[in-house]
């Protein structure tokens, strides 16, 4: 198989990095192209980063000398060179959606973690576990956008990629109300514990806009086709609470599920246990084998032992227990740069190979 060359818009970004290390081996994905602001244009791309690089490993050999670009200087000569792009920027709203449907109208596919597209019908929001069937909205977005090629196709918020894929292989037992805390590691607003020592023995509990994101975007998720777009789930109920914790990685959330149908606990491990989704079906290169981990200890999932299950791309599951205001309470894991950012668009993006949206 012909490999896809692809660019990293917002290279030098915690997601841009995770990206990069993601993509220096990757059997389907060649990585030729390098894009950031203009601060870091023109440098290579291990001076451009410099002391920013906060991943275990060393930066890629096929990375470190590659010239950095323009992200929006450079647009119309990066998008001829490259089949698609990953995009993972931190710049204003309105800047964002220029940038990403820019590259799109130039007729290069993105696969973003930026939250803009998210909300939008026609742009797919993957876990692709979850919701493979909405790619077919990319052909009312080609029209939309007047493309043959081009289209944006975007991830959710990392807070929601652990109750999500867990509340999934339960909708047959038909949710009614959700409430999921989530305690989320500081790499979530691109930090270290070098460059936010604020957060060590700390708690924050207040993450600008994420729990609005944490209770709309699920519904978009279980949403349906409808008219050629997708039309949000009326159904469960959600609230959220999202705290910042002292945790380098991984988002922890304590769910509380209430059903039209209470299953047995039972049911509810079989059903985590034999789920499968349409990566697990393709055998995609990045999915896990086991998707949903349930740990019979008490004291798991925990984010320094278990984030890392399944190169970070498997949701960890624990605790299940009744509870007196709800039918179950549980705990679960993701780790949020890999599976709930870099590691999910590049999951989404080898669903979008597989299904033929990047061919030419
Ligand atoms: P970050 O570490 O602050 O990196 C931001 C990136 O954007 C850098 O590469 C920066 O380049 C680039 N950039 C800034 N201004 C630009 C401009 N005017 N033109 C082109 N590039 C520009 O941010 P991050 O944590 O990686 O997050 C990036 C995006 O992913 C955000 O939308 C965030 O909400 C989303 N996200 C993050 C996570 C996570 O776990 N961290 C999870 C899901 C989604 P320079 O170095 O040249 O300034």
């Amino acid at each position: 198989m012909k490999k896809f060359e692809v660019g990293v818009i917002g290279a030098t970004g915690m997601v841009g990095q995770r990206f990069i290390t993601l993509l220096a081996d990757h059997p389907w994905f060649d990585l030729k192209v390098l894009a950031a602001s203009e601060r870091s244009a023109g440098k290579p791309y291990s001076e451009a980063v410099g002391a920013k690089w906060a991943m275990k490993t060393p930066i890629p050999e096929n990375a470190a000398n590659i010239v950095v670009k323009d992200a929006v200087k450079d647009m119309a000569e990066i998008a001829k060179s490259v089949d698609f792009v990953f995009c993972a920027v931190d710049m204003p709203s309105d800047e964002i959606i220029t940038l990403e449907q820019g590259y799109a109208k130039l007729e290069c596919p993105v696969v973003s973690n930026n939250k803009e597209h998210r909300l939008f019908p026609d742009v797919p929001m993957l876990i692709p576990e979850c919701n493979a069937e909405h790619v077919a909205v990319i052909e009312t977005q080609r029209k939309r956008l007047g493309t043959k090629r081009g289209f944006v196709a975007v991830k959710p918020n990392c807070s929601i990629q652990s109750y999500v894929p867990a509340l999934h292989p339960l909708k047959e037992y038909g949710i009614s109300a959700v409430l999921a805390c989530n305690y989320q590691a500081i790499s979530g607003a691109g930090k270290t514990f070098e460059t936010w020592p604020e957060m060590v023995d700390n708690l924050i509990p207040f993450i600008k806009g994420e729990e609005q994101k944490s209770e709309i975007e699920p519904m978009k998720i279980w949403g349906e086709l409808k008219d050629g777009v997708i039309v949000p789930a009326e159904k469960p109920v959600i609230t959220t609470q999202c705290l910042r914790v002292p945790v380098s990685d991984g988002h922890t959330s304590a769910v509380f599920v209430k059903f039209d149908r209470k299953p047995s606990k039972e049911a509810m491990i079989k059903a985590w246990a034999e789920y499968k989704g349409e990566p697990q079906r393709l055998g995609l290169p990045s999915a896990p084998k086991q998707f949903l981990n349930y740990f019979e200890e008490d004291n798991r999932p925990q984010a320094k032992l278990d984030r890392n299950l399944e190169n970070g791309m498997a949701v960890s599951i624990g605790r299940l227990r009744e509870d007196v205001l709800f039918d179950y309470k549980f705990v679960c894991l993701s780790h949020n740069t890999l599976r709930g950012a870099a590691g999910g668009g590049v999951l989404a993006a080898e669903l979008l190979a597989a299904k033929g949206y990047f061919d030419r």
